[in-house]
């Protein structure tokens, strides 16, 4: 096995370990392809760099790792949910990823931009807020 492979999968490990969950096969490998990835992806990106896994094993997969803080969604304005790794101390039900998201329109990709932090807003009287997402979109350093 190559080297590198087996650092991040022993990060992954460690990382499921230090959340209280279970090791299982999938969640191993979801969690090393956003480690090794270092961008936001998509269930449908996922899909095609896992091969053949089923479908709702890696939903629930993502919904558990985003219920217990280890990845967070990256809404880059386009209709495609991503979600991108946790750098914080997120936890069960709470997330500190209040920060921007970049996306490169020539090459689709998201990243998090953790330097710049989403406003705080104030709601119109009578409304309320639950989500708040500051995108920036343009072109990545790749693609300049
Ligand atoms: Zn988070
Ligand atoms: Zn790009
Ligand atoms: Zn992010």
């Amino acid at each position: 096995m190559h080297p590198n492979t087996n650092q991040v999968a022993s990060n992954a490990q460690h990382l499921l370990k230090s959340h209280q969950l279970r090791l299982t096969d999938m969640r191993v490998k979801v969690l090393d392809l956003f480690m090794a990835r270092a961008q936001a992806l998509s269930q449908n990106d996922l899909e095609q760099e896992l091969g053949k896994v089923d479908r709702i094993t890696l939903y629930r997969t993502l919904r558990t790792f985003e219920e217990q803080g280890l990845i967070h969604k990256a809404m880059d304005g386009t209709d495609k949910q991503k979600y991108a790794l946790c750098q914080h101390d997120c936890g069960q039900g709470t997330h500190h990823d209040h920060h921007a998201h970049f996306h490169c329109d020539t090459c689709g990709k998201t990243i998090c931009v953790e330097e710049i932090a989403a406003p705080v807003i104030t709601p119109p009287l009578g409304f309320a807020v639950s989500e708040t997402h500051l995108v920036i979109r343009g072109r990545c350093d790749v693609c300049q």
